[in-house]
C-alpha cells in the first residue's frame, strides 16, 4: 500500500471491488485491470449497498461511491461517475445526466431536452466527463478525471452507442459518438481519459 514517489498511493492487492451494479461496467473495467494481475469483484455480487449520488460534482459522487463499497467490504473498491456538461446550459445536465433521462432511461427525451435548451444558442459546446475513483478501508481515495470536448448536433446520428452519445461529436471528428466504431470511441473518450491516469498512477 506504499505511496508512490508521484504522490499517489499504488494499489497493491489483489481483489478489487467495482463499486457499480452495471454488468456492463463491472466487465469492463475488470477486462482493462485483468493485465495487472487484478481480479475484480462487482459490489452488486457482494450484495453492498448502493448509496444514493447526493454530492455536488463528479468528483464527490464518485467518492462517496468508491469509500462506501470500500468500507462496507474491507477492499479497495474503484467508482466512477460522468456526465454530459453543456455551456449554454450552464453546465447542465452535468452530474445529473443519467437523471435527465428519468425513471424509463429515456434518452431520447434527455437528448430532446439539451436541444430544446440550446436551441437558440449560438454556443453548441459540450463535454463529457469521467471520473474514476479508487478508495481505500481506510478512507483514503485518489481520484482522475478525463474530459472528451466537443459540440453537439441536431438531430442525433447513430446507433452504436449509448446515452446522450447520438448528439455528440468530438472535436475534430466527422462522427458523432452513436456512428463511431465503439473501439474508436473507447480510444479518446473521457473515459479512455480517465482509466489512463488511474492505471499510470495506481496500477502500472
Ligand atoms: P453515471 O452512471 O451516474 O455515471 O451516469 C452517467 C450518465 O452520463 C449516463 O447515464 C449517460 O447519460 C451520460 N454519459 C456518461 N458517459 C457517456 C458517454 O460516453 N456517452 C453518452 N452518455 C454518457
Amino acid at each position: 500500500m506504499g505511496t508512490e514517489p508521484g504522490g499517489y498511493r499504488h494499489f497493491s492487492g489483489s481483489r478489487l471491488v467495482i463499486a457499480s451494479h452495471n454488468a456492463g461496467k463491472v466487465r469492463e473495467i475488470g477486462a482493462l485491470l485483468a493485465p495487472f494481475g487484478v481480479e475484480t469483484v462487482s459490489a452488486g455480487a457482494l450484495g453492498l449497498p448502493e448509496p444514493e449520488e447526493t454530492g455536488d460534482s463528479f468528483e464527490a459522487n464518485a467518492e462517496l461511491k468508491a469509500r462506501a463499497s470500500a468500507l462496507a467490504s474491507g477492499l479497495p473498491a474503484l467508482a466512477d461517475d460522468s456526465g454530459l456538461v453543456v455551456a449554454a446550459l450552464g453546465g447542465e445536465p452535468g452530474i445529473y445526466s443519467a437523471r435527465w433521462a428519468g425513471p424509463e432511461k429515456d434518452f431520447s427525451a434527455a437528448m430532446r431536452r439539451v436541444e430544446e435548451g440550446i436551441a437558440a444558442a449560438a454556443d453548441r459546446s459540450a463535454y463529457f466527463v469521467a471520473v474514476l475513483s479508487l478508495a481505500w478501508p481506510d478512507g483514503h481515495v485518489e481520484s482522475f478525471r478525463g474530459e472528451a470536448h466537443g459540440r453537439l448536433v441536431w438531430p442525433p446520428r447513430g446507433t452504436r452507442g449509448f446515452g446522450y452519445d447520438p448528439m455528440f461529436l468530438h472535436a475534430g471528428r466527422d462522427l458523432t459518438y452513436g456512428e463511431m466504431d465503439p473501439d474508436e470511441k473507447h480510444r479518446i473518450s473521457h473515459r479512455a481519459e480517465a482509466f489512463a491516469k488511474l492505471v499510470a498512477a495506481c496500477f502500472a
